[in-house]
């Protein structure tokens, strides 16, 4: 496999799939560059060896063309982080896009426009009607699959190698982020992001040190079984709060008035905790909650025991006596795994609990532990509590990093690893 820290980029144009999905307000304007601060050091990697660059990546879900996905309305911040001029394909299968990429002189970049213009990046069809038959659907989904391959090609001609810094699509087997690598079997390589994306996992899964705990919230444990069931395997410690623990309670006898709750999933979540015992886990669920009478900032609050919630009333945070417990868990851990708001942390009013973890992982990381935060909210809420540069690792990845900790080969990472 090649590394893009050994690679020779001399002369060599670099297509490179990077994850610029950023949010855009009304006016265009970026309003969170992470994403493309994380790409700079793999695209400047290419231009100081001397390659040249195309860019490509997708922005937000467009169904077909559409000014309001249009990647040219960050070219500007490209250019700004990147410090050099950004010229812009119009149309990723465009004769431009042939010409520009072929006339790209070393240092050079190019941007391709957003690759889910086209139904072919997905491979799914577009435009269906609902009450299309079954066989149209196949007929469809046939004729997308035939148009894929072209726009593979003609993606991997303009380049004479492929790098993959996109993690946060690595889950999806999409025409950019796994079909493309194909074509550079001896060229092919992990960009900076994905590398670190990778170790970080990697570490935390293969040989944690011990204890190891892992800290689970969020609002629904149906979206989360299957890396429970992953996660009881390795971990010594299990945290879990939000929604989700409310469902755990009540299958446990517990009355949690009107809070979060999963009817459907009860039998399983007795299933879960027994598994825990038999496998030795300590499970750690909420003892004590902040209840609200309604969802909402200006709910009127009480504190009360997770078992005993008033009928009115909903679980919208962890109490202090389960911050404490929490607290000295996660500072008695030498690895720590945290996805997931333990609170409707959005609320200022519920946002204690998930501070506490934060600083309590923030800590505990000073002390020598090893922490990987990950998933969209739990991502927010360490940037917005200002303890991102606090932990070890915080991912980029929602999607692909459960799929990753759920033991899922991502078809992104499989495509260069091979
Ligand atoms: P998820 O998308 O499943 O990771 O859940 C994240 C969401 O769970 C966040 O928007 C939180 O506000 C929400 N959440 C956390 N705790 C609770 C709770 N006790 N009740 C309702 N929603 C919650």
């Amino acid at each position: 496999m090649q590394s893009i820290d050994k690679y020779s980029f001399n002369g060599k144009r670099a297509i490179v799939r990077v994850d610029f999905n950023v949010p855009l307000n009304e006016k265009f304007e970026i309003t969170d560059n992470t994403r493309i601060r994380a790409a700079i050091p793999t695209l400047k990697k290419v231009l100081a060896g001397g390659g040249s660059l195309i860019i490509m990546s997708h922005l937000g879900r467009p169904k077909g063309p559409t000014d309001k996905y249009s990647l040219k309305h960050i070219i500007g911040e490209i250019e700004k982080l990147l410090g050099v001029k950004v010229k812009f394909a119009p149309d990723c299968m465009g004769s431009d896009a042939t010409e520009m990429s072929k006339n790209l002189k070393p240092g050079e970049a190019l941007l391709l426009e957003n690759l889910r213009f086209y139904e072919e990046e997905e491979g799914k069809p577009r435009g269906l009607a609902e009450d299309a038959s079954d066989e149209d659907k196949k007929t469809a989904k046939v004729a997308v699959k035939a148009k894929q391959k072209d726009f593979v090609k003609k993606l991997a001609s303009y380049a004479d190698c492929y790098i993959n810094d996109a993690f946060g699509t690595a889950h999806r087997a999409h025409a950019s982020t796994a079909l493309i690598a194909e074509y550079f079997p001896n060229d092919k390589m992990f960009g900076y992001v994905m590398e670190g994306e990778i170790k970080a996992v990697d570490k935390v899964l293969e040989k944690p040190a011990r204890p190891f705990t892992a800290i689970l919230g969020g609002s629904k444990v149906s979206s989360k079984i299957t890396i429970i069931e992953q996660l009881m395997k390795k971990v010594n410690n299990l945290i879990i709060g939000g929604g989700m623990s409310f469902t755990f309670t009540k299958a446990t006898g517990g009355k949690i008035g009107d809070s979060l709750v999963e009817d459907d999933q009860l039998a399983l979540a007795l299933r879960l905790l027994d598994q825990a015992k038999k496998a030795g886990v300590n499970i750690y669920l909420p003892k004590d909650v902040v209840v609200g009478d309604k969802f909402g900032e200006d709910a009127n609050t009480q504190v009360c025991a997770v078992s005993n919630v008033p009928d009115g009333w909903m679980g919208l945070d962890a109490g202090t006596a389960t911050i404490a417990t929490w607290k000295e868990v996660i500072m008695s851990s030498k690895t720590i795994l945290w996805n997931g708001p333990v609170g409707v942390f959005e609320m200022e009013k519920f946002a204690k609990g998930t501070a506490a973890v934060a600083q309590a992982v923030a800590e505990s990381t000073q002390a020598g532990a090893y922490s990987l935060v990950g998933g969209g909210d739990s991502v927010a809420a360490v940037n917005q509590l200002g303890y991102a540069d606090k932990v070890s690792y915080v991912s980029t990845g929602g999607g692909a990093l459960l799929e990753y900790m759920e033991g899922i080969e991502l078809p992104g990472v499989k495509a260069i690893r091979g």
